[in-house]
Order: C-alpha cells, then structure tokens, then sequence
C-alpha cells in the first residue's frame, strides 16, 4: 500500500468508454513534465536534477489496451507472445458457448433452466455470484465471472443439457484449469493440465472440425511454458490489482462524489501506513487502526501446511497439527464448553490416528473454546452454529470413511457440514500443545451419482455425528464446496461442487 499512488479512480459508466485518453491525460501531461527533469533538493545534500520515466506498464490483457493502445486478445495478431495471425481469438469458455448457442446445442429453454440451476446453488459470499440470465450477459462477462463459471458452476448446470460427447470434452477443460487454478503450482499439475488441454483440442477437432480451438489451442501451449517460467499463474495474473480495486471498491461511501470519498480514505490509510513504518514508538499503535494491515494481511502457509491437507498422516511433521499461524479468530466472539466423557474419548482416539501414539485419558483438556466462524488461511470457515454465514458451514476434506470410521489416509474427500470450532489442548511428548479442530458431520456416499461429472459429487442428505472422526484438525481443511439439495423420487441428496482455494482473501 506505502508503495501504490492513487493518482485516479474512473467513475462506473453506462457504457465503457471507447479510449481512456481522457481519464489519462493529467497524469500524461504530468509524466511529460517528470521526463523533462527538474531539481530536488535532498536534506543536507547538494540538489540534484532527476528525470522520472515511465518504464512499464502492468495490467491484464484487456486493460493493457485500454491504457497502452496494444492490442487486445481479439485482434488478428493477439497473441502477447508471438506474432501469429489468427482471425478469431476469443477465450476458450466463450468460445464453446458461442459455439453451443449458435448450433442450438444449449437452446432458450436450457438457458432457463441454465438460470434456475445458477441460484439454486450455495455459494458463500466472498465467490461472486454468476448473474442468472446468463443467456443475454455471458458476452461481457469479466474473466473472474468466467473464471467461477467454468471452475464451480459449469459442470452443475450443463448436466443432462450437452451430448453426452461434449460434456466430457467441457469436463476435461474444467479439470485443466482447477489443475491450473491453485495458489501452488507443482510440476505434476502442468503436466496434467496440459495433456487435458490436449485431449480438449482434440475432441473439440473430432466434434466442431479441424480449425475450431486453433488460437486457444495455441494460447494453451504458451500457457505451460509461461507458467515453466514464472510459477503459479497467481504470481503473474494481474489478480493483485483487481484485488486492490475491489478493496477500493469496500469503502463505505454515500452518494454523490464517491471518487473524491475514496481519494481521501485512500490517502489516510496511505499517510498511517506510512507513518506506522517510520516507527513512532508508543504512537505507531495509533497509526495502525487506521493501516491497512490491520483490516485484513493475507497469510502465507508454510510449505508443510501447504501440503497437510493432502499429504498422508503419518508422512506430515507432527508440528504442523499445532501450527495455528493461519488462524485468525474473533477474541471476545468465543465460549467455553465443557467435553464430556464420550467426547474426550473421541478426541482421543483422533489424537492418537493424528500422532500414531497412545494417550493417557488425562491428557486431553476437559474444557475447550468454541468459535462458529474462524479465519483460516485467509478465507472465512462458519458453521451450523453461526447463522449470517450459512454458506460457509460446508467443508471438503479426507479424514472419514463411509462407515464414518476415521481414515484420513484412504476415505474419499468429502463434504461436511461444520457444527461448531474448537480450541482445544492436550498434551503431547510433556507439553500442551493447542489445536483448532472443526467439529464436523460427514456426508456419506450416495450410490448413484445422478449424471454430475467429477468433481461435483453426490452425497446422502443424512449426516453422522459422532465418533473420533468429526473432530479435524483445522490444518487437514482441503477446502469449501458449494452446495445444494436435490429431489429425486422421493429421495433427497446433496450436490456439492468444490471451490477453488483464495489466495488472499
Ligand atoms: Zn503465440
């Protein structure tokens, strides 16, 4: 933040402008000014002229041609990277789409139905929310509505709709990009992203003719050697500053003059920030409640708990199980709950699956904290118990089987919902050690999967809840799933459609 000037905010308009010369031109005329050079004089140093130039200029692709004049991705020479010609360049989603539209593949009716399937789902607040009538919007929708359409939403709402054929085409290309989606990128996803790219382009030949993803399937390939060289495509998309527009975007404003309201905010966060670095002894607690910091500083996992979702139990560093530097939790939001005898049995049987070790029965605490909502690596965990977050009660992870047994090496991911959170203690080789568990009741397993390709999974309405299995460790959350309840017959089942990890929050 100390390091970004908020030289303008261009207000919301009917429609798009064509060129944004004209927002620009003050700071041109300003940077024109800079290039010239002028004198500044340095405390207690001799002056010294300076030229300040303009080196680069970083945006997405569609802003870049908004701000710089280059191209965009739909013009004939669209590719950033080469200098290939293609006549149509447009995304691979949209493209699919159009193409379904226009073949009467995806007709008016199914769009209706596409629209009531879209709001059926439980989607927690911070994913946006897909427009229903997605018929007459999906021509301008942004890449983060493409991005939850293709990612959480597609493979619920094509079910039954597309041939048989093309699903499984559009189901590869959904795996792709969650393989490609992740916030760490390991060499085994890109290889599997790229061969689903692959058979995506080849079934898209055998379906739509030879020249059909031609552009895409070229943009696909650049996509490997990019990511080769420069990580997870988090590090490079220009995701940090949408991220900051909508932190923009959060201010608490009223109408008229929003611009001039942000401005202002912006520059006081900016000047606390600033100050709060410069170290005021005892006043730098001042400055941060006004600091950005304060309001939300993402955390960064260490590579093990990266992977302590994932990885088997007993191949994780037993650390990890009490590592709570993800966590952030409302202090005065807590209650203290006592365990009873079957509980704290429960608790440690877990415990002893968790650290392959017997406990003695005391070492397990009689009382715990309990949260509904907690904060866990940068996104919002709520429960049954916490009521204005209900769409964030459902979790995904591996930890219990069909019979409800723990098993966190080899049961399936899959869905719980989360009553409530525990701080709980217990001691381990001599010391307490603390751990946030979720206490959880698990779906089971419905034997019919109701034509929902992977990975939307179909779950008993019915949940279990109790055994050691419906405490887990905060640390073994693989992640959120949105949700919805279906009739078949007279049977009810749960849908669930996992959601791709944040980033930040
Ligand atoms: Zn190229």
């Amino acid at each position: 933040m100390e390091n970004i000037m908020l030289i303008g905010i261009i207000p919301s308009l009917k429609k798009e402008p064509g060129s944004l010369d004209y927002f620009l031109q003050p700071i041109i005329n300003e940077l024109i000014l800079l290039s010239r050079g002028f004198q500044i004089s340095p405390a207690k140093k001799d002056p010294v002229f300076v030229k300040v130039l303009l080196l680069c200029a970083s945006s997405d692709i569609p802003a870049a041609r908004k701000l710089a004049g280059f191209m965009g991705h739909a013009a004939i020479k669209g590719c950033s990277l080469c200098t290939i010609s293609f006549q149509d360049n447009s995304g691979t989603a949209k493209r699919f789409f159009v193409h379904w539209v226009e073949n009467e593949l995806l007709t008016k009716a199914d769009f209706e139905l596409i629209g009531g399937r879209i709001s059926e789902l439980n989607v927690p607040a911070d994913i946006g929310r897909l427009p229903t009538n997605i018929a007459t919007n999906y021509s301008q929708f942004t890449a983060d509505e493409w991005k939850n359409l293709v990612l959480l939403y597609s493979l619920f709402f094509l079910q039954g709709l597309l041939p048989e054929r093309h699903l499984q085409m559009w189901q590869k290309f959904v795996l792709a990009c969650r393989e490609l989606c992740q916030p760490t990128m390991r060499k085994i996803r890109l290889v599997i992203a790229d061969r689903l790219f692959l058979q995506v382009s080849r079934i898209a030949e055998e379906l739509y003719g030879p020249s059909f993803l031609t552009p895409n399937r070229h943009i696909h390939g650049h996509l490997k050697e990019t990511i080769e060289c420069y990580g997870s495509i988090y590090g490079f998309w220009a995701f940090s500053f949408e991220r900051f527009n909508g932190f923009l975007a959060d201010f608490p404003t009223n109408k008229p003059s929003v611009e001039i309201q942000i401005m202002r905010k912006f520059q006081k966060i900016g000047f606390a920030t600033e100050m709060k670095h410069k170290e005021f002894g005892e006043f730098s607690d001042f400055f941060t409640e006004f600091c950005r910091e304060k309001i939300d500083s993402p955390k960064i996992p260490t590579p093990k708990l990266q992977v302590a979702s994932e990885k088997p139990i007993n191949r994780q560093d037993p650390l990890v199980w009490t590592d709570l530097s993800l966590l952030q939790v409302k202090q005065e939001a807590y209650t203290l709950v006592t365990m009873s005898q079957k509980e704290r049995y429960d608790l440690k049987e877990m415990y002893e699956c968790l650290y392959e070790t017997s406990f003695p029965g005391d070492a397990i605490a009689r009382v715990a904290i309990k949260y509904t909502t907690v904060y866990w690596n940068n996104e919002l965990y709520g429960s049954v118990s916490s009521s204005r977050c209900k769409n964030y009660k459902m979790l995904m992870a591996k930890w219990a089987e069909d019979d409800f047994k723990l098993d966190p090496d080899f049961g399936d991911i899959r869905p719980g919902k989360v009553s409530h959170y525990l701080m709980h203690s217990t001691e381990v080789n001599g010391c307490i050690k603390v751990h946030l568990l979720a206490v959880v009741e698990w779906f089971k397993k419905k034997n019919a999967d109701l034509g929902y390709l992977h990975p939307i999974t179909v779950w008993q309405k019915r949940v279990q809840n109790d055994g050691p299995a419906s405490y887990i460790p905060i640390q073994r959350i693989l992640g959120k799933c949105a949700w919805t309840i279906k009739k078949h017959g007279v049977q009810y089942s749960i849908v669930v459609s996992p959601l791709p990890r944040h980033v930040f929050s």
